[in-house]
């Protein structure tokens, strides 16, 4: 490739502050790709630092949900790539050699930041938020030529909520409850009905329970208007729910989905929680009595990945219903303001 290419990429500095930089790009090293970055769309994390809620960060490179067009190929890092393929990539870095990722666990790999190449003093972020993405080759997945690379930027969401499905083991004939209907409880309504269950939602905002039941939601329910643990136990005419997953993160929905449990069924902790540390409540005989399964997941390995990139390029999933709007990078304020309204779902930014 030619030597010159250069990177404007986006920074959160501060809350509601993003200053843009160039950088110039150097050639590939051996085991990288570069990409030409799509599209970008824009997740919890980065709404987060955006908003000032999650400070830690700063200077966040931001933007982990990235699809583009290879540009260029390091020498080993080609097997089945080439120019101009389109591409979902992978904001997460693994190191491959270290026991998380060798147990299978690469989602949770112990030195995620040290295997994504960064120093000390450099800004921290997987960098979507950009015009190119340098990946490592593991993390890019080669999609159809045909995939919309707009849907192709929400591989990462789906690939954590398949993550989250598998784990729970739903069922053809489950009950599955999910609190919040928000992207991440949509994702797992699609899911769960592909499985053959019967879906009940809890989502408080009229506006996104009424979009739940036009994905294919059995019954969507308003929490603050009655118990979640009794309306499970009346739809499944007192059997309980098989699997009940908190895409909200908060202690109390947590509670009422123990207690919405049946024989067997897991509780599947899938959100963050706030604040941190609050601990839950639970009558343990229900693990002696009912056999329930207390589980959670956070990201996704390759194979939920590869999963995910699979199923959107042979478009066996339609994600456009949960694309918004799309913004071009030099709107990105106006995108952050979008993505923090509850009326949208994905805010997908274009390069
Ligand atoms: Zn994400
Ligand atoms: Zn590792």
């Amino acid at each position: 490739m030619s030597a010159d290419k250069v990177l404007r990429r986006a920074m959160l500095t501060a809350p509601k502050e993003i200053n843009f930089d160039e950088i110039t790009l150097e050639a590939p090293a051996a085991d990288e790709v570069l990409v030409k970055i799509s599209a970008c769309a824009i997740c919890t994390w980065e709404k987060r630092a955006y908003t000032g809620a999650d400070q830690r960060f700063y200077p966040l490179l931001g933007g982990h949900e990235i699809s583009g067009v290879v540009e260029a190929i390091g020498e080993s890092a080609g097997y089945g790539l080439e120019v101009g393929d389109r591409v979902s990539v992978s904001g997460l870095t693994r190191c491959g050699k270290c026991y998380s990722c060798r147990r299978g666990r690469d989602n949770r790999c112990d030195n995620t930041w040290q295997a994504g190449g960064m120093k000390k003093g450099d800004p921290i972020g997987p960098g979507g938020l950009a015009t190119y993405k340098m990946a490592k080759a593991y993390q890019v997945f080669k999609v159809a030529d045909d995939a919309d690379l707009v849907e192709v930027s929400l591989t990462e969401p789906l690939a954590c909520v398949i993550r989250s499905i598998k784990k729970s083991q739903v069922e053809v004939g489950d009950y599955v409850a999910i609190a919040g209907g928000g992207v991440m409880g949509i994702l797992h309504l699609i899911l769960a009905k592909r499985r053959g269950a019967t879906v009940i939602l809890f989502e408080p905002d009229e506006g996104r329970r009424k979009f739940a039941l036009e994905i294919g939601a059995d019954h969507v329910i308003d929490p603050t208007e009655v118990d979640i643990a009794e309306s499970v136990m009346e739809i499944t005419d007192k059997r309980g729910a098989q699997a009940f997953f908190d895409a909200v993160g908060k202690v109390p929905i947590l509670e009422s989905g123990i207690n919405a449990l049946g024989k067997g069924g897991r509780l599947h902790v899938y959100a963050r929680v706030y604040p941190k540390g609050e601990p839950i409540s639970i009558d343990p005989n229900l693990f002696h009595d009912k056999e329930i399964v207390l589980s959670g997941t956070m990201s996704q390995n390759r194979e939920d990945y590869l999963q995910a990139a699979e199923m959107i390029s042979r478009k066996a999933i339609d994600l456009s219903p949960i694309i918004s709007a799309t913004f071009p990078l030099d709107q990105l304020t106006e995108a952050f303001e979008a993505s923090t309204k509850l009326e949208n779902y994905r805010i997908v930014v274009t390069m």
